[in-house]
């Protein structure tokens, strides 16, 4: 007995909306989902630089929404090391 045939699709895209944490800018995050090619991925704050992970299946997009709320124009940078 077969099942019927199951769509291989299971690839989704995930969208969010992020505030950076740095410098207060909004930006939309899109990245391709898919439960066998997540990994852990890097994307950048288009306004500070200031860099974020997720789990997604390819790069992911991101779309500045609203520029930095901080009044400032310096560049995030990571001194943690
Ligand atoms: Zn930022």
């Amino acid at each position: 007995m077969k099942h019927a045939a199951e769509p291989e699709v299971h690839a989704s895209l995930s969208i969010f909306e992020k505030s950076c944490v740095y410098c207060g800018a909004r930006f939309r995050v899109l990245a391709a989902q898919d439960a066998d090619a997540n990994q852990s991925r890097s994307y950048d704050c288009p306004a500070c630089g200031k860099s974020y992970e997720l789990q997604a299946a390819g790069e992911p997009e991101v779309r500045l929404l609203r520029g930095r709320t901080d009044g400032k124009d310096d560049h995030y940078q990571e001194t943690m090391f």
